[in-house]
């Protein structure tokens, strides 16, 4: 099977993007399982920017075809923030998850709801010398003033899923990774995915 390392060390990506590609024959390695521990600072204006850095880097690194997503949040009434800088909203690295969504729901207060956002993700896949396809998804809702569900990670627990009574984190993993943006990223890179695998 075609190897495709993951470049994220991130526990819950790698767990979404492994469920998701699945039923293609690719065999995914983690930077882990190579011992690698390339730290690419997320500096770029975008999030391809941010993607492409990280692929590249890795490639180069791993001589293998590699994939990386950059993600974010964005809230209408932030103008948008923290979307690109997601990763860092807070600028303690050592932040939990829980402080980065209590943090929001602090800044969020001063404003009136609905507090309307939307996941964003981009994702692409390099080899050591050019991109091999790139793509967008987007996951629309709103941000609510309460933790509710324990799946997924991020913002998960406080994203009220557009349509859906639940939270990002209250739904099942199968349900997450069919309406997420990575979930929607990846489906639309579906035929160049299936291209790649086989090529
Ligand atoms: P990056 O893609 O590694 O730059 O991280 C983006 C940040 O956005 C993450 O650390 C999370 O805080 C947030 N984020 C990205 N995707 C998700 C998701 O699927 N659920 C919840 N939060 C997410």
């Amino acid at each position: 099977m075609k190897p495709l390392l993951i470049a994220t060390n991130n526990p819950g990506k790698i767990a979404e993007i492994s469920a998701i590609l699945a039923p293609l024959p690719l065999k995914l390695i983690t930077p882990a399982e190579l011992g690698l521990t390339l730290s690419i600072p997320e500096d770029g204006q975008s999030y391809f920017e941010n993607a492409r850095k990280k692929a590249a880097a890795f490639a180069q690194v791993s001589e293998l075809p590699t994939l990386a997503d950059d993600s974010g949040l964005e809230v209408e009434v932030l103008g948008g923030a923290p979307g690109v800088h997601s990763h860092r909203y807070l600028a303690d690295p050592s932040a939990t998850d829980e402080q980065r969504c209590q943090a929001l729901l602090n800044q969020l207060s001063a404003y009136p709801r609905p507090w309307k956002a939307a996941f964003q993700c981009e994702i692409v896949l390099c080899n050591a010398n050019e991109i091999v396809l790139r793509s967008h998804g987007s996951c629309p809702g709103e941000i609510i003033p309460e933790f509710r569900g324990k799946n997924g990670f991020g913002f998960d627990p406080i994203f009220l899923v557009e349509g859906t009574h639940q939270t990002m984190a209250e739904l099942t993993d199968e349900q997450k990774n069919r309406i997420s943006h990575r979930a929607k990223a990846l489906q639309a890179a579906w035929d160049d995915l299936l291209r790649f695998a086989a090529s």
